[in-house]
């Protein structure tokens, strides 16, 4: 396979409110396509001043509102599982505000069938591909790992119902000679078929639910990653092809504000942004050519996904947006999204 840089896709949410002034322009010739915001210089900088700044931001493809699930599947998420079968690992995020649609985008919804998100859509895909591939025989393993203030825990666990999520096991990074990263504590379940990896997302988002409270609301705040592992063998053959694949539902991306939080919440948000702006020191050195140290250990996530980003794996990131008009704040916007794919 080419090693290929990361592709970034952007994700409009509907709404039915007053949008943010934008527009959405396929290029013609080109693989691309450009979101752009007309924001009143007023608001951009505080003073009055009728002429219209516009930003740019340039994605390899942006879903705007009326994208159903089914094609941001088959657009962002396909091509990456096929390559997991093929035995490269692969990683999807989703990154935003908090509202955006990361877990919509992620996991989907609960209303309709048809709200069915990247996770269940692709276990689907995969279960499907080994019952009609007769070459191979796959086992598909499953781990759900959260990580809130650089500390992970595993979603699998059955005791979250009864405990604390500070209670819980912390899983730990450990790296063996090879630098092969492995994580203590983090159970890794056999899933025999797609209603068993089902089920297991259900636990796992569960347990998400329980952990949160009003005063910690784990699942803006902390990073979810859902991989399934799998494993292929050709009959008669001793042989073992593993590949891993991550959907990750990144924690919102908001910024502090400058007034009245602090605390437990500043807390929170420091460690957001400081781990938030570590995966993208990541991904651009990674897209940057002749680059050779990559900064993988700065930060827990990019610790767990070092396997999984880059040279022969496929990364994808699907910056998700709300265009309602009270969300557009130019000062926020978040670099991540405005660099190039
Ligand atoms: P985030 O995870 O980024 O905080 P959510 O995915 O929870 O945001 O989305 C916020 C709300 O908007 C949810 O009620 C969700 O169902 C809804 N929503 C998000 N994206 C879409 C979409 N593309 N189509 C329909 N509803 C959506
Ligand atoms: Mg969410």
């Amino acid at each position: 396979m080419v090693k290929q840089t990361i592709q970034i896709y952007s994700r409009i949410k509907p709404t039915k409110k007053i949008t943010a002034v934008y527009s959405v322009d396929d290029e013609e010739n080109r693989v691309g396509s450009t979101l752009e915001f007309v924001v009143p210089r007023d608001l951009a900088d505080g003073f009055i001043n009728n002429k219209k700044e516009s930003y740019l931001f340039r994605f390899q493809k942006v879903f705007d509102q009326e994208a159903k699930q089914e094609e941001v599947f088959e657009h962002i998420a396909k091509p990456v599982a096929d390559n997991v079968l093929a035995g490269y690992n692969g990683t999807i995020f989703a990154y935003g505000q908090t509202g955006s649609g990361k877990t919509f985008t992620i996991t989907g919804g609960a209303e309709r069938y048809s709200d069915r998100g990247i996770i269940p859509r692709t276990l689907s895909y995969l279960y499907q591909h080994f019952s009609q591939d007769s070459s191979k025989v796959y086992t598909a393993h499953i781990s759900y790992l959260e990580i809130y203030n650089e500390v992970g825990y595993d979603l699998l666990d059955p005791r979250h119902e009864a405990s604390r999520l500070e209670d819980l096991p912390k899983v730990t990074i450990m790296e063996d000679e090879d630098q092969n990263i492995h994580l203590k504590n983090l159970s890794i379940q056999q899933s025999a078929n797609e209603e068993e990896a089902l089920n297991l997302l259900f636990l796992g988002d569960t347990n998400r639910m329980i952990a949160e409270t009003p005063m910690n609301q784990a699942s803006t705040r902390s990073h979810c990653i859902f991989t399934v592992h799998v494993c292929s063998r050709e009959p008669g053959s001793s042989t073992l092809r593993r590949s891993k694949l991550h959907l990750v539902d990144l924690a919102g991306s908001e910024r502090v504000g400058k007034t009245g939080v602090g605390g437990q919440l500043l807390t929170e948000a420091k460690y957001i942004n400081l781990s938030l702006h570590y995966l993208e020191q990541v991904i651009i050195a990674l897209s940057e050519k002749n680059r050779t140290h990559i900064p993988y250990r700065n930060s827990m996530m990019t610790s767990v996904l070092r396997d999984s980003l880059g040279g022969n794996c496929m990364t994808t990131m699907i910056a998700t947006v709300s265009v309602d008009k009270r969300n557009v704040d130019v000062k926020a916007s978040p670099t991540l999204i405005i660099h190039p794919s």
